[in-house]
């Protein structure tokens, strides 16, 4: 098992196509897909797992975040990862961290709801591939502005990895799946597949042209009444993360609900 902990020990090896999966751990089918993906298109997979503490609010679950370290080396190198690099924040932050921010895509929704969380994001991930060096790195749709935010990072600051985006892996009943799933009580858990079903109601009600704020407005409200609080369902485009008024190239339906305590985030493609 090649599990490195240090930064100075990371084997650099620019030869070698590597593929890289970030993760925060507690790892899933939705984490196992990225995995072999790159396992598939690379000749080297590195999966980091570090529960990186700046993209968590003061208010949100870093301390209680799910850290079942040993399942997941053994869940990520039986799909295919070479090396695991999981390095304590110490070594990773500095008392006075440079920080990356990325703006536009982050203006809204997710940014602008956890403050800090996308600076927190966008640092981490430079690093990580300053430090990996990967010549592709695998990302998921599930997290679709951390998705904008990546592309846009890439771009605007010439790093040189391949940006790949996978799809959402969902549980049979459609809730997309993820780490915080876990925190759902079955009641809560059983209601939870609405978002997905909204999603894809809506998907099909804007497509066969049914006014947007009307629709999104009502979708909304089903989902109020049966105990969802919603954050927000917008149609956006995926690339800048703005509001969209009309169905354009690369549309995309976006929510954010909680059910109790437990914040949900999903995303359907409308068009594309
Ligand atoms: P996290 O551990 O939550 O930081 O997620 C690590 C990576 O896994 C991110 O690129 C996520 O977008 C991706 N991911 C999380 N959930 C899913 C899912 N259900 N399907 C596909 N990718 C996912």
């Amino acid at each position: 098992m090649n599990i490195v902990r240090k930064i100075g020990e990371f084997p650099r090896n620019p030869t070698i196509i590597t593929g890289f999966v970030p993760t925060m751990g507690a790892l899933h089918e939705g984490h196992l897909s990225l995995i072999r993906m790159s396992a598939k298109e690379n000749d080297r997979t590195v999966v980091s797992i570090f529960v990186n503490p700046t993209q968590f609010g003061p208010n949100e679950d870093f301390s209680r975040y799910p850290r079942p370290f040993e399942e997941d080396c053994r869940l990520a190198f039986e799909c295919g990862a070479d090396l695991i690099f999981a390095p304590d924040a110490e070594d990773i932050y500095s008392t006075n961290p440079t920080t990356v921010s990325v703006p536009y895509v982050t203006d809204q929704f997710e940014g602008q709801r956890r403050p800090g969380h996308f600076q927190g994001v966008a640092t981490i991930v430079t690093k990580l591939f300053n430090i990996v060096a990967p010549t592709n790195s695998y990302f998921g749709e599930k997290d679709l502005q951390q998705c904008a935010l990546v592309k846009k990072l890439v771009d605007d600051l010439n790093l040189p990895t391949n940006i790949r985006i996978c799809e959402t892996v969902r549980e049979p009943d459609g809730l997309a799946m993820s780490s915080r799933n876990r925190y759902l009580s079955s009641k809560d858990r059983e209601l939870a597949p609405m978002i997905y079903q909204v999603l894809a109601r809506s998907k099909d009600l804007l497509l066969n042209g049914e006014d947007i704020e009307s629709t999104l407005d009502l979708q909304a409200k089903a989902l109020s009444e049966r105990g969802f609080r919603v954050d927000y369902l917008a149609l956006v485009d995926r690339l800048t993360m703005h509001p969209t008024q009309s169905i354009i190239d690369n549309a995309s339906l976006i929510i954010a609900a909680y059910l109790s305590n437990t914040r949900l985030i999903d995303n359907i493609r409308v068009v594309g």
